[in-house]
C-alpha cells in the first residue's frame, strides 16, 4: 500500500505495570516503519469485560495513519504484544498487552486471522470512550462512535488521566 490511510486501535493492559506497558506499546507503534502521525486519547481505568474474575484494565484507543496493509498493521501489533511480554493467550483473560486493531479506513474483512471493523467495538464502552476521545465523528457499522458511545453503559469505565499521561 503506498498511500496512507487512518487506522485505529484499542490498547489494554491488566497484568503489571499497566500504564508503562501502555506508553511503551504506544512508542513502539509510533516508531515503527510505515506509521505516521499517531494519536493517543485519555486514560481510563475499566471493569473487565466477558470474563470478569480478574484485575480492572487501563485502556486507550490510539489513531494513526500507516501505509502498511490491515496484515502487516496486525503482524505489528502482534509483535509489540509479544515485545512486552504478553505470554498467556487466554481470550478475553488477563494479559499485560491486548493491542486490537478497531478500524482501518475504507477496509473490511473477514479472514480466520483478522475482522475488521472488530466485531465488538460498537457494544464496549472500553473502547468506546477512549475512541470517542480521539474520533467521535468517525463512522463505523452505519453510525458515529459517539452514537454508538452514547448507546453502551460506560459507567464502569474511569477517567484516570487526560492524554498528556504519554509524556510523563
Ligand atoms: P477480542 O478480539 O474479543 O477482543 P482478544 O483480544 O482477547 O479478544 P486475542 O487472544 O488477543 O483475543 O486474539 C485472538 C485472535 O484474534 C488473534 O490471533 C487475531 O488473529 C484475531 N483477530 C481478528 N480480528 C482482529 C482484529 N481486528 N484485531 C486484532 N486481532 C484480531
Ligand atoms: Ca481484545
Ligand atoms: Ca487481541
Amino acid at each position: 500500500m503506498t498511500e496512507a490511510r487512518a487506522a485505529y486501535l484499542s490498547l489494554g493492559s491488566n497484568l503489571g505495570s499497566r500504564e508503562e506497558t501502555l506508553r511503551k506499546a504506544v512508542r513502539q507503534l509510533a516508531a515503527a516503519d510505515g506509521i505516521k502521525t499517531l494519536s493517543v486519547s485519555s486514560l481510563y481505568e475499566t471493569e473487565p469485560w466477558g470474563k470478569k474474575d480478574q484485575p480492572s484494565f487501563l485502556n486507550i484507543a490510539v489513531s494513526l495513519q500507516t501505509t502498511l496493509t490491515p496484515e502487516e498493521l496486525l503482524a505489528l501489533a502482534q509483535a509489540v504484544e509479544t515485545e512486552l511480554g504478553r505470554v498467556r493467550h487466554e481470550r478475553w483473560g488477563p494479559r499485560t498487552i491486548d493491542v486490537d486493531i478497531l478500524h482501518i479506513e475504507g477496509v473490511e474483512r473477514k479472514t480466520p486471522t483478522l475482522t475488521l471493523p472488530h466485531p465488538y467495538m460498537t457494544e464496549r464502552a472500553f473502547v468506546l470512550v477512549p475512541l470517542a476521545d480521539i474520533a467521535p465523528d468517525l463512522v463505523v457499522m452505519g453510525r458515529t462512535v459517539e452514537k454508538w458511545e452514547k448507546s453502551v453503559d460506560d459507567g464502569s469505565v474511569i477517567r484516570v488521566a487526560g492524554p498528556e499521561w504519554i509524556e510523563s
